[in-house]
Formats: structure tokens, sequence, C-alpha cells
């Protein structure tokens, strides 16, 4: 690699890359469409928060970043449950204590990643939108009229709507597609009491499971929380049926009455913050010629509902350094080396994201997935390191996904044979022991 690399995207995964870059020697500079984040004073004043967990807090680490980020985590140990009829009932991550997640802010986060850059001398470009990549004449050109000329590799952290990706289907056998949830979401925010406290409880993440939709709650530093309301685009309760005042503020009193009271400004915010849109990118070629990359939502942007699109983007940045030891640092078949490795991962996350809507929106409140989760912990317990539940492989290891997916299909057919009486608990047990494919 030469000392000429550039990276598209200063958001959350292209920071981290540049700085892993950087600190194995290589050359990076980093452009950004957007202003300055730390200039910018948030206009709404709200604070987005994301949960972070192994997978995100493993390449922090191996960035010498983890240490900064600490001081603004807040620990999530479990999912609270506000039933319709305003029962809380709390469903823990984990059987371990040291098992749990973070709610962090993004601008905090997407701050001290920054910082980190500059630190090191890396060049960030802010107000550079890349509108088209030219290879006749091996420059990239941006909407404020600068042309950078092509010299090293170019890394693509340009998020779900990449332009490097798209440069890379323009030259693709199989070019990327999306395809939509139908599902939309709209942010909305807690206030802090009066007396400067938070309003629920700060250590969970907080879901009104109701079916077909939910809203959720996670907590922020400044003793706010941020809700996200999730619902179908169209159809009985849809965004396209809250159209008016009246209509919003009837449909919260139905289905989310604890929590109206707590609302900043409602239902008005609820028509001045937009409606954001969800999909999943699939993209099966991420580079092109081995000299442009894609990582993170752009090469494969998914849904949020296991909380892994920013852990899974930071993963990428580790394995794309690990793929660098393993090819010994000759960096000639290195995009085509990650993406073979890596592609199957993506898109096994991008199944468990949907698959976990479900299990959030709706399974949570059912008898029979409480009960079936009960069982699985009483497995891990016996066998801590072979039958381990999916939760737990996603958020708080870094087994592949991939292989998380395939165990945990193994382990649900072992406990659905159980529960339908096809074997007893003794029988499972000595399969769980002596059965390889769990851990192979
Ligand atoms: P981004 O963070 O989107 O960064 C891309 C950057 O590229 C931006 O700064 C953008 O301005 C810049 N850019 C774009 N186009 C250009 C261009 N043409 N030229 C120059 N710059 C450009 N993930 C989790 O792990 N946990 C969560 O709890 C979680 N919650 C989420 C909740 C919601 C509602 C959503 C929508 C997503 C959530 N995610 C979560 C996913 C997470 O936000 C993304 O996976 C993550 O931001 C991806 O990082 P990235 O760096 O690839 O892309």
């Amino acid at each position: 690699m030469t000392n000429n690399n550039i990276v598209i995207g200063s958001g959350l995964s292209g920071p981290l890359l540049s700085i892993l870059l950087k600190k194995r020697g290589y050359g990076v500079t980093l452009y950004e469409k957007r202003t300055d984040l730390r200039l910018k004073k948030s206009s709404s004043g709200r604070s987005i928060n994301l949960a972070l967990s192994y997978r995100g807090i493993s390449a922090l680490k191996a960035a010498d970043i983890f240490d900064d980020i600490k001081s603004i985590l807040i620990p999530m140990r479990g999912r609270m449950i506000h039933h319709k009829n305003e029962r809380l009932e709390f469903q823990p991550y984990s059987i371990n204590k040291d098992e749990f997640i973070n709610s962090v802010s993004r601008k905090e986060l997407n701050k001290i990643l920054i910082n980190k850059a500059e630190d090191l001398g890396i060049e960030i470009y802010f107000n550079y939108n890349l509108k088209d990549i030219d290879i006749s004449s091996k420059k990239l050109k941006f909407d404020n009229k600068k042309q950078i000329p092509i010299q090293g590799k170019i890394f693509g952290a340009d998020g779900s709507r990449s332009q490097v990706r798209k440069f890379i289907d323009s030259k693709a056998t199989h070019p990327s597609s999306f395809v939509p949830l139908n599902h939309s979401y709209k942010e909305l925010n807690i206030n802090p009491s009066s007396s400067g406290k938070f309003q629920l409880d700060p250590n969970a993440l907080h879901i009104w499971p109701r079916k077909n939709f939910m809203l959720i709650a996670l907590p922020n530093y400044d003793k706010s929380f941020t809700c996200t309301l999730f619902l179908p685009n169209y159809g009985e309760n849809s965004f396209k049926k809250l159209n008016t005042e009246k209509v919003v503020s009837d449909f919260f009193k139905k289905h989310f009455n604890d929590v109206l009271p707590l609302l900043e400004d409602f239902p008005n915010k609820f028509f001045i913050n937009p409606t954001g849109s969800l999909g999943t990118i699939y993209a099966k070629e991420w580079h092109s010629e081995n000299n442009f990359c894609l990582i993170g939502d752009a090469a494969h942007a998914i849904v949020p509902f296991f909380g892994q699109g920013m852990n899974a983007s930071f993963e990428d940045c580790e394995i794309l350094m690990k793929c660098i030891d393993e090819l010994k640092g000759d960096c000639s078949s290195l995009f085509s080396y990650y993406n073979n490795k890596r592609k199957r991962d993506a898109d096994a996350i991008a199944k468990m994201a949907i698959e976990n809507y479900i299990e959030m929106r709706d399974l949570v409140l059912k008898k029979k997935f409480v009960n079936r989760k009960k069982l699985i912990n009483q497995l891990y317990k016996l066998y801590p390191d072979r039958f381990i539940p999916r939760y737990n492989m996603v958020s708080f290891t870094s087994i592949p996904y991939s292989e998380v997916y395939k165990r945990s299909s193994i382990q649900n057919k072992m406990v659905e044979e159980l529960e339908l009486k096809k074997t007893n608990l003794n029988n499972l047990k000595n399969r769980i022991k002596n059965n390889i494919e769990l851990i192979n």
C-alpha cells in the first residue's frame, strides 16, 4: 500500500479505519461531505445514541481508543418490557454480570474518533462531497469543484448511500441492491426530570412491544432518553395513518400511555422530526480491482434491530487489519481476500437483524419465548463454551456472525425437540457435551 490512501466518509468507521491504517504506517487522508460536527451546534438539541457492544469495543481497543470512550458509556443490562397494561418486566441480556451493552452518543463517539485521527496527524477535509470517480483522469471529483488525484487505495466509508459503492457497482458483474423493510422510524425525546434525573431506569433498553410495531428508548449521558418509534409505512397502524395531531396523540395514548407524559414537546416533535427509512444493502462485490474498497454501511447497511450496524462496521476495520497481517503486508489481493472472508458474516448479521425485529416487537411478549430463553440460559450455564445464546454470541463475543447463525440454528432445533418432547433434558445434555457441531 502506498502512502497516499484516501478514506471517503468521516462518520463512525472512516476515522477508525484511518487510525488503524496510520498506526501501521500507511498514510491516509479523510474527506467528509458534512461540515465538522465539532463546530456545529446540533440544531434540534437531540442526542442520538447507539448500542455499543463487544465487537465494536474490541476494534476500539485495537486502535487504543476505548479508554477515551469508557466514560461516556451507559451500561444497559437488559430489556425493560413495557406491557400494554403498564406492567414492567426486566429481561436481562445475560446470566453473566459482566455481559451488557452500552448506550453511547453517536456525536460524542464521532468527535472522539475524529480528534484521535487528527492527533495522529491524519488530515480531514470537511465539506468535500464526493460526486464522481473519474477513472480516465484518475481523479476523485467533489461537489465543491475540487479534484483529488487517485494515487493510493480508496476506501468507501461513506455510509448506506455510498458514492464509492455506486462506482464499484458500475464495474460489477453483480451490482448491489437495496431491500426496503417497509417499516420506518422516528426519533422522539424524553428530557431529564425537573430535578435533573432520569425519568426511566437508565440501565436498560426500554421496549414497548406492540406486535407489529414498537417504541424503544435508550439513555443519554445528559439523563435524557432518545426514543425511536418503529412502525410500518402503510396499513392500520402506520406512518401513513399518523397524519394529524389528534390521530398521533390518540395512537400514543392507546399504545404507549405510560410514556406519553414524558415525551418532549409532543405531538409537535412527531411532525418536526424526520421519518427515516430502513432496509438492507446486499452487495456482493465490495471492491474494484483491489483499488477501491467498501467498509461499514457502504458495504452492508442493515436494519438496526440487533444494534450491530456500527459494531459490525468497527469489526470490519479490525478484520481488514487482520487480513493485512495474514497476507504479510502484501496488499495486491487484500480487498478480494477481505471481501471473501467477511461477506458471509455480513449476510448472517443482516438476516439476524431482521429476525431480531420480530423478537423485539412480538416474541418478547410470549410465554413460550420467555420459557425457551430460560431453558437456553440453563444450558448456557452448564456448557458456557458450547451452548451460548444467540444474543450473547452476537453481542458479547467475536465468534464470526456466520458461525453464530449456524450454531444458534442448531441450538434452536435442539430446544424445539425438547419442547415437542421428542427428546428429554438428559439426552439433550449428552448431545451438547458430545456434539462437535456446536463448537466447530
Ligand atoms: P456512517 O456512520 O453513516 O458514516 C458515513 C459518513 O460518510 C458520514 O459522515 C457521511 O456524511 C459521509 N459521506 C456520505 N456520503 C459522502 C460523500 N459522497 N462524500 C464524502 N462523505 C460522504 N448500530 C449499532 O451498532 N448499534 C445501534 O444501536 C445502532 N442503532 C441504530 C439506529 C438507527 C435508527 C439506525 C438508522 C442505525 C443504527 N445503527 C446502530 C447502525 C449505525 O448507525 C451504522 O451502522 C453506522 O453508522 C455505520 O457507520 P459508517 O461509518 O459505515 O457509516
